[in-house]
């Protein structure tokens, strides 16, 4: 669906997946004047389809159009075009426990804008693909490793939003920790140079005794759904929870450390290379995070009540 000045959209169309048109001058290829989110639709054990909480990517979208300066569909455009996108593809939406399909919707300046300003129209669309699990094992963790020279965002710019822009900044980090056999890479804050922030598409958290810690996302970090729906997790099951300014230096007593996102879910993390240190973590079955882990699972598999209405069926 498209939307020119008046920042309406209109009604929009499904259409068979292929390439679009765009304008050379478009905002979003001359200056980055782009959005995207990313949800899943899951298949239950008796074949019903569902959403895990739409809205919030809806409420993440539009506020993240204000700071890039778009226009943006409703909560109720959104999510009914997230919808329609997952009926529109049903019969690619793996079976239950075999994965899920993963949804993605897009805000994008697609006008023609020679000179630096917001482009004269928008489109929204939305796109979807079938994809397993992050992990191939089971007991698979994450090693990551703590980068000293690139950061993700800076004070000011667009890090607490899924701006586009955000992410080909972090492809080489990425590269070179993958080449040396890292999973992913943690990033510090760009003013102290000590503060972790967040992994290149995951947040991150620690546990220590009974309290779990995530950094504050003052926008310098992507304020994840997954992360959002733990923090109530944590609560309920009786853990202190605190958001704040975590030093790269905790990473060395902590009992546990674990990301979460849409693609991971809840991983543990196996180890952190920093200041050329590898801090090893124990990885066993009675892990804070298997425990959040599996009550965000039982929700989405409708197992364990969803009281705070989560879950959107289809
Ligand atoms: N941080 C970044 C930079 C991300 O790209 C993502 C993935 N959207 C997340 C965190 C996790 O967010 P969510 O739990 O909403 O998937």
């Amino acid at each position: 669906t498209k939307c020119s000045d008046d920042g309406i959209f209109r009604q929009g169309q499904l259409n068979r997946y292929g390439n679009i048109q765009l304008s050379p001058a478009a905002g979003v290829l001359n200056y980055g004047q782009g959005l995207f989110e990313g949800t899943k639709a899951y298949r239950r054990e008796d074949g019903r389809i569902f959403l895990f909480r739409p809205e919030q990517n809806a409420m993440r979208m539009q506020i993240g159009a204000e700071r890039m300066c778009m226009p943006c569909p409703s909560t109720d455009q959104f999510v009914e075009a997230v919808k329609q996108t997952a009926i529109a593809n049903k019969r690619w939406i793996p079976p239950f426990g075999k994965g899920a399909l993963y949804i993605r919707p897009l805000l994008i300046g697609s006008g023609p804008i020679l000179g630096l300003a917001p482009a004269p129209e928008y489109t929204f669309l939305v796109y979807a693909c079938p994809v397993g699990y992050y992990f191939k094992q089971r007991t698979a963790t994450l090693n990551l490793y703590v980068e000293e020279d690139v950061h993700r965002a800076s004070r000011g710019g667009a890090g607490g939003v899924k701006s586009i822009t955000n992410y080909a900044p972090v492809l080489k980090a990425m590269k070179n920790a993958k080449a040396n056999g890292y999973s992913d890479v943690l990033y510090l804050d760009a003013v102290n140079k000590k503060y972790i922030e967040e992994v290149s598409s995951c947040n991150i958290f620690l546990v220590k005794g009974n309290v779990l810690s995530t950094p504050i996302a003052k926008g310098t970090i992507l304020e994840g759904i997954t992360r959002k729906s733990i923090m109530d997790i944590a609560h309920d099951l009786g853990y202190t929870f605190e958001e704040r300014l975590i030093e790269a230096d905790e990473l060395f007593t902590a009992d546990e450390v674990f990301c979460t996102g849409t693609a991971v879910g809840v991983a543990p993390v196996g180890s952190i290379t920093y200041k050329g240190q590898r801090i090893e973590y124990k990885i066993s079955s009675d892990l804070s995070c298997k425990q959040f882990y599996s009550r965000l699972v039982g929700i989405q598999r409708g197992v364990i009540k969803d009281e705070r209405n989560w879950i959107v069926e289809i």
